[in-house]
């Protein structure tokens, strides 16, 4: 039976940059399945259609380091929010200890997230996600804007001045 790409495509193919960037940082199966939302067996999917060998167990665990067993405390410590915390200045946080671009206690923002989903690839460093209507916690991936550096960013806030746009 001959295979189209089309409707009978497999779910995460826009995402294939993303799944294979974070594969080969190291992260495994269930970690890059938890970062794009796909089930592992279809990261590995992707994977293999892509060429990209699987690791054997033992390497992936290795690569993911003490992370899995502290991201397990994690969850059953009493203070555990669900991966989820707002930060003092507004931003939305995900626990998401498997991701490339964490801080040290394995959060990443949630709306550079969102638009990695939508993107299919990691954001680069110099990027930067605007927030439309200036809610730092509004993560619809209709309020984010992806700005290409931080000038474009300041020019997008220049624009802004003196309306509803807190910063
Ligand atoms: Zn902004």
């Amino acid at each position: 039976m001959a295979e189209s790409i089309g409707s009978t495509g497999r779910r995460g193919t826009t995402l294939r940059p993303l799944i294979a960037g974070l594969y080969e940082d190291g992260k495994s199966l269930s970690e890059v399945g938890a970062i794009t939302g796909l089930h592992r067996g279809t990261v590995r999917y992707h994977l293999r259609q892509m060429g990209l060998e699987r690791r054997p167990q033992l390497e992936a665990l290795r690569a993911a380091g003490g992370r899995i067993s502290q991201r397990l405390r994690g969850r059953r410590s009493p203070n555990y929010k669900g991966g989820r915390t707002h930060q003092s200045d507004g931003y939305i946080l995900v626990h998401m200890p498997g991701h490339p671009r964490t801080d040290k206690s394995g959060y990443v923002f949630e709306h550079r997230l969102v638009m990695e989903k939508a993107v299919g690839r990691l954001l680069s460093q110099h990027e930067v996600v605007h927030h439309r209507n200036g809610s730092k916690g509004d993560n619809r991936l209709e309020n984010l804007e992806l700005l290409a550096n931080h000038g474009e960013h300041l020019a997008r806030h220049g624009h802004l001045k003196g309306s509803h746009h807190g910063n």
